[in-house]
């Protein structure tokens, strides 16, 4: 059945909308897509949506806490049989589940695993976190968000983050658009496309501006040229980021539609990575024609934000995954192969763009970690689901939109009955999908498996070598998930997939920042920071023997200031942890020009004028070599 606009749909109570901040701006607060964006927008907005404090667990649910404590559990209620032993059941702490809590409870009902809703005295084995690492402490089991994630995909730093690789590896990264920052980089901007309309006159660009940790297309706009962006006003306390915007995306039934795909990183050392084999495609609700100067603003046809698009009378609500404004990508990708598209190829080219991004988040990510949960120190594992948001371009090229920490779980959406009056309703696309996700990221992270795991040896998992087999690392043929198999308690095969390290051997040489950004946490000198101070500089100069007499230590400080003052110019929050990279990339510059080059030190260094260098004359495999005899 399908709906048009905000018509009725299957049975669920009536509730009247809050007033205020609520039913205010563009969105409805009930988003799919990007609504879920990282950054405090999502945040607060999933923060006013807690269902309520903790309350304490009660006097029988402690009794019970503490008999599952004392042991395994025997008989009717583990499930063991006549006195056979089963291991106890895992816990998990749902407390800060915030708007992931329906399709949660429903995982952990198809896995009979045990649900503490409002906590748990005694430490659980798992703790789902709404929308960050830090929503209380926690010293042992596993949280489901890393430390710093949210930071590290905001616009401005995946943008940066992306750029460090694409100064390495332009080829590798070519699957995000160019992109600027504002303010700062304004005057490059407006430079860069002079000189590029110069040398092709033929060129028309349109370009996209979206305001730093803004989401559900809050704020963007597309412009035609450099000097229609909004400089003045809000933007000065609103960093933004202006990209390239690509005019030829793939169409079907005329519309734009963007690809939400689910992305486990389930952990970072040692890096593994796994993929869901199906996501969703969100639809624009107008027929999509290439930006004028005319459409610009018509927002239906050129963003594909659920929560934007559900306010057209075209939003069509279906119970189809092949149909309606939200699909199933598998439905899109049966659709292409019926056309004779080289699916296998689209999928691998997405996977391809996955592992890339990912690698590029890494070594601040380990930053990060090493500063919430310092080595040698209690505290939890970490795992992620991450949203990553990919327009599929005409020639099937996938281009990467944004990545989102918090990718939103709700299995339901609003409807408005009659004004002011919404309902909310069971989406049952949205539920075959995260269910599945959810489910069978618990599964890949179960303790008790893990500890079988380390009793058994595993045979599924292992590195490939071939490039071929990236290509059937997606839905494969048959383009649905493959439940031919029976897995544990007769659940379904494992939506999830790895990726990483089963292809790592294509992709580790894209590894150079990560292996430096080791050598940096080694010379943090202070647990528990994400910045290199002074003295932790010096004792890097010193372990890498890189002072002599042509470099004194007062050499050494003078650089440090400089190169702080630098960072500082660059107008860059201090809070964050962002100067790492540019860091690394002072610390690679000395193991090229030191050790590699055997050259006299010149105190003005530009950093990125070596990372060039070393591109230039192939020097990072050397790099790459010298840093791992360093560790
Ligand atoms: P938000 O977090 O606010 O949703 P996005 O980066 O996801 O911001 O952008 C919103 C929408 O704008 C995307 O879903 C996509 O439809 C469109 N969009 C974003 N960047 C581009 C681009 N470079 N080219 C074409 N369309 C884009």
């Amino acid at each position: 059945m399908a709906t048009r606009g905000g018509g009725p749909g299957p049975g669920a109570g009536l509730r009247r909308r809050r007033g205020g901040m609520e039913a205010a701006g563009t969105g409805t607060g009930t988003g799919t897509g990007t609504g879920t964006a990282p950054g405090g927008c999502a945040s607060a907005r999933e923060a006013a949506e807690a269902p309520g404090s903790p309350a304490l667990p009660s006097r029988r649910a402690e009794v019970e806490e503490e008999r599952e404590a004392a042991g395994p559990c025997r008989g009717a209620e583990a499930g063991g049989g006549r006195g056979g032993r089963r291991p106890p059941r895992v816990t998990v702490d749902s407390s800060k589940a915030k708007t992931s809590l329906e399709a949660l409870k429903i995982s952990l009902r198809q896995l009979r695993w045990r649900e503490f809703p409002f906590g748990r005295r005694l430490p659980c084995d798992i703790y789902w976190h709404g929308v960050s690492f830090h929503d209380n402490d926690i010293f042992s089991g596993q949280v489901n968000k890393f430390p710093g994630m949210t930071e590290m995909v905001r616009k401005i730093t995946l943008s940066r983050a992306v750029r460090t690789m694409q100064d390495l590896f332009p080829v590798e990264y070519n699957f995000y658009p160019r992109s600027w920052i504002l303010p700062e980089e304004f005057p490059l901007f407006v430079d860069e496309v002079q000189m590029m309309k110069e040398s092709d006159p033929s060129w028309k660009p349109t370009f996209i501006v979206k305001p730093d940790g803004g989401c559900q297309g809050d704020g963007i706009y597309l412009v035609k040229d450099p000097s229609d962006v909004r400089l003045t006003g809000s933007l000065q306390n609103r960093p933004a980021v202006v990209q390239e915007y690509i005019c030829k995306p793939l169409l079907v039934d005329k519309l734009k539609f963007d690809i939400r795909l689910y992305v486990l990183l389930k952990s970072l050392e040692p890096l593994e990575i796994y993929v869901a084999k199906d996501g969703l495609s969100r639809f624009c609700t107008e027929p999509y024609q290439e930006p004028t100067v005319k459409n610009l603003h018509q927002v239906f046809m050129h963003l594909t934000n659920y929560s934007l698009n559900i306010h057209s009378g075209n939003f069509i609500h279906s119970d189809n995954a092949n149909t309606g404004s939200k699909r199933t990508f598998s439905s899109i990708l049966c659709r292409l192969s019926s056309r004779g598209a080289d699916v296998k190829k689209v999928w691998s080219d997405i996977i391809s763009l996955v592992i890339k991004t990912i690698i590029a988040l890494t070594p601040e990510l380990k930053v990060y970690y090493q500063s919430d949960i310092p080595a040698g120190k209690p505290g939890p594992t970490c795992f992620q689901i991450l949203g990553f948001d990919i327009l599929l371009m005409k020639n099937l090229k996938p281009m990467l939109l944004e990545v989102n920490a918090n990718p939103s779980m709700r299995i339901e959406h609003e409807q408005e009955l009659s004004p002011g009056v919404f309902e909310n309703v069971p989406s049952p696309v949205d539920e075959e999908v995260k269910v599945a996700v959810i489910r069978d990221t618990l599964r890949l992270v179960d303790p008790q498996k893990k500890k079988r795991k380390n009793t058994q040896s595993q045979t599924s998992e292992q590195v490939s070598e071939t490039k071929d087999e990236l290509l059937d690392a997606g839905p494969a043929d048959g383009l649905e998930y493959d439940t031919s198999k029976t897995t544990e308690a007769g659940l379904p095969s494992l939506c999830l997939k790895q990726v990483f390290p089963k292809y790592a051997k294509q992709f580790n040489y894209l590894r150079l920042v990560d292996k430096v950004a080791a050598l940096f946490i080694r010379f943090l000198g202070v647990k528990g920071t994400t910045k290199l101070g002074p003295t932790g500089f010096r004792t890097f100069i010193r372990n890498c023997k890189l002072s002599n007499s042509n470099f004194s230590m007062a050499s050494v400080d003078i650089l440090y200031i400089d190169i702080t003052r630098r960072w500082n110019s660059m107008g860059i929050d201090h809070r964050e942890s962002g100067n790492a990279i540019l860091y690394l990339k002072i610390l690679e510059a000395f193991l090229v020009q030191h050790i590699l080059l055997q050259a006299p030190l010149v105190a003005n260094c530009a950093p990125v004028s070596f990372l060039h260098l070393m591109w230039v004359v192939g020097l990072n495999v050397n790099v790459l070599r010298m840093a791992e005899r360093l560790l």
